[in-house]
Order: structure tokens, then C-alpha cells, then sequence
């Protein structure tokens, strides 16, 4: 009889401890990401994500992700952004003038989350295609009043040892500067390895920055699969039992849009495209990994549509030569990935990144 009692007293207990502490989706939204990949599709609204959706065969990168919202671009001074205020919305969470990087109209500088995640002890890198300085990796890596200042923003680079990994163009902003400094050997001198290929890597645990040209690199598909390859040994070397944080930039679909140039558009975004599914396999796998999808803002307000008007042709039509007003949409997976549906405004990315992450 005692033992009876003793056995419906645990079985009661149990059943009250189980269902007061998580059902299996509550587990499941409360769950911290070890990992946050970040990825940008410069110039990338939702014109752009169909663009690739209507020409390829197979199912895309873009319908493999559980959820998906739109983020509101404008900037503190603008209702049309540029990349500097939309990408400084992106990586601190505050509004601010077009041309500005990391910091407030006033000229004060915010962290980035890549500078808060650093500071948590993960890991960080930034993989771009264009030069490093340039204004979306640098939102995420510096912080000045003009995105031109690219020599500037190479300082701040070399003197902060924030990133592991930086992958991209740009050498020429280290090297052929006003000031005569050779930022690459000061930057060896501090620990760094530095080479202009992928392949001259043999130390993963080194901090370690790519600079394969002097500026940007060359459209896609003439500089072949740098994009994918380059994230895939990212991950390879940031990822550690502390979990890192990586930023990937598509950055010359903005380019193209701006040429609209529709091939080149299409080129860009199966780039892109790999570069995801070589993020969502490995996100797949790891299961610890937060990863999110947006674009600073839209470029060349593009559609597509019958320029008879008779529903018989899919033209891509061009708008503008420029950026435009459209809010931009945010795929996301992994932990915590329900919270980036409906719409949101740009600034709001971060925090719900920092509440997921560990
Ligand atoms: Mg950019
Ligand atoms: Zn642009």
C-alpha cells in the first residue's frame, strides 16, 4: 500500500513538474542560438528574391527557410536609405543619416552586434565582395561620419582586434594610402595572417584577413565561386564551443541594379544562393545556429511585367537607376527564427538577435 502511494505520489509529481515546465515548443522558442550568421543582399527587395525564384529550375535557397517578414528601410534623413544607414540600422539598431557608418545622426558611435558578440568572447568574421571598406561590412566593423573615408575605416580595422576572419577586396585601402602607412605588415606585426587568396590559408586558429584585389572583386559570374567557398571556410574556422558570429554580404547585387543589368542581377543572386545553402547546411547540421536574411534596402525598383499589358511576357522592368522606398524581406532559421515574421523595422533586427543568442 505504502509503495502504491509513494508510486501515484511521483507519477502526480511528474506529471505536474512536466507540464508547469515546457511543452516541446515552448523548448523549442526558448532554445539560445550558440551561432548568429548574418546575411545581406545589398540592394535585395522582394523584386530581386523572385528575379531568381523565376528563372531557376530547382527550388531555391530562399524557400528553405520556416519564416520570413519585411523590414522598413528609411534612414534617420531619408525615406529612401543608402547602404551606410540601412547596413548601420542592420548592425546597431539605430536610425541613422545616409553616408554615416556605426554611429548616431550626432555623430556618436554604437556598437555593432558583431563588437558585442566579440566582446562576449565569440568568435567574428565578415565575408564580402567588394572592398572591406565598404560601407556595409564597414557598419558592422567601424564607425565614421562619411563612408568614403575608406583609408580611415582600414585604421580602425588594423587597430582593433575584434574580427578573426575577414574575407573580401579593399587592399589598396591598406596599402596605398595618403598617409604611407603599410597597414599590412603592421597587421602582421600584430598577429595577423594576410594573403589574396582562400587557398594560402593553413592556420584556422590565426586571425586571418583575404584581400584577393585592390578595390572590389569582379562581377559574378567572372569571379567564380568566391562567395560560397569563402563562407564555407569561414565557418570552418570560427566555429568553436563558445559559438561565433559571421557576417556574409551579397554586395554586388546593389550593383547590378543600379547598371540594371537583369543577367548580372540573376548571376548575383544564384551567388548569393549557394552562399545560403552552404550556410543553411551547415546551420542544418549544427542546430545551435541562428540565421537571418535581409537587405539594407532595394535598388532600381524593379518588377516584372508584360509590356503590352497582356499577361503573355515576364519582362524584368526597371525603375530607377537608384534606390527605392520598398520595405525589404527577412528570411530566418534556427533558434528563435519565429520571431522575425510580420514586419518589422530595420532597427529591430538586432534586438531580437541579441534576445536569442546566448
Ligand atoms: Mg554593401
Ligand atoms: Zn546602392
Amino acid at each position: 500500500m505504502k509503495t502504491r502511494r509513494l508510486l501515484a505520489f511521483l507519477l502526480i509529481a511528474t506529471a505536474l513538474f512536466s507540464s508547469s515546465c515546457c511543452s516541446n515548443e515552448e523548448k523549442e522558442a526558448s532554445k539560445k542560438a550558440k551561432n548568429v550568421i548574418v546575411l545581406i543582399g545589398d540592394g535585395m527587395g522582394p523584386a530581386q528574391v523572385y528575379s531568381l525564384i523565376l528563372t531557376s529550375q530547382e527550388e531555391t535557397a530562399f524557400e528553405r527557410f520556416p519564416y520570413s517578414g519585411f523590414s522598413i528601410t528609411k534612414s534617420a534623413s531619408n525615406e529612401i536609405t543608402d547602404s551606410a544607414a540601412g547596413g548601420t540600422a542592420i548592425a546597431v539598431g539605430k536610425k541613422t543619416k545616409n553616408n554615416m557608418v556605426g554611429m548616431t545622426p550626432d555623430s556618436i558611435p554604437v556598437p555593432s552586434m558583431l563588437e558585442m558578440f566579440a566582446e562576449r568572447g565569440k568568435k567574428t568574421g565578415v565575408v564580402v565582395t567588394c572592398s572591406v571598406t565598404h560601407a556595409t561590412p564597414a557598419d558592422f566593423i567601424a564607425h565614421n561620419i562619411a563612408r568614403g573615408n575608406n583609408e580611415e575605416i582600414a585604421l580602425e580595422i588594423a587597430n582593433k582586434p575584434i574580427l578573426n576572419v575577414l574575407f573580401g577586396g579593399g587592399k589598396k585601402y591598406f596599402t596605398e594610402r595618403k598617409d604611407g602607412l603599410d597597414l599590412i605588415s603592421k597587421m602582421w606585426d600584430n598577429g595577423w595572417n594576410i594573403y589574396d587568396s582562400l587557398s594560402q590559408i593553413e592556420d584556422n586558429s590565426a586571425r586571418t584577413m583575404v584581400l584577393t584585389c585592390r578595390k572590389h572583386m569582379v562581377k559574378a559570374p567572372e569571379r567564380g565561386n568566391f562567395l560560397p567557398e569563402a563562407t564555407a571556410k569561414a565557418i570552418e574556422m570560427l566555429d568553436n564551443e563558445n559559438g561565433f558570429f559571421l557576417m556574409v554580404e551579397g554586395s554586388q547585387i546593389d550593383f547590378a541594379c543600379h547598371d540594371n543589368d537583369s543577367i548580372t542581377l540573376v548571376e548575383e543572386m544564384k551567388d548569393f544562393n549557394n552562399t545560403l545553402n552552404v550556410v543553411l547546411d551547415f546551420a542544418e547540421k549544427d542546430g545551435n545556429t541562428l540565421v537571418v536574411v535581409t537587405a539594407d534596402h532595394e535598388t532600381g525598383g524593379l518588377t516584372f511585367v508584360d509590356p503590352q499589358g497582356k499577361y503573355t511576357r515576364t519582362d524584368f522592368k526597371w525603375s530607377t537607376g537608384s534606390h527605392s522606398a520598398i520595405f525589404v524581406p527577412v528570411f530566418s532559421f534556427g533558434p528563435g527564427a519565429e520571431k522575425f515574421s510580420g514586419i518589422m523595422d530595420n532597427t529591430e533586427i538586432i534586438s531580437k538577435i541579441m534576445e536569442i543568442a546566448q
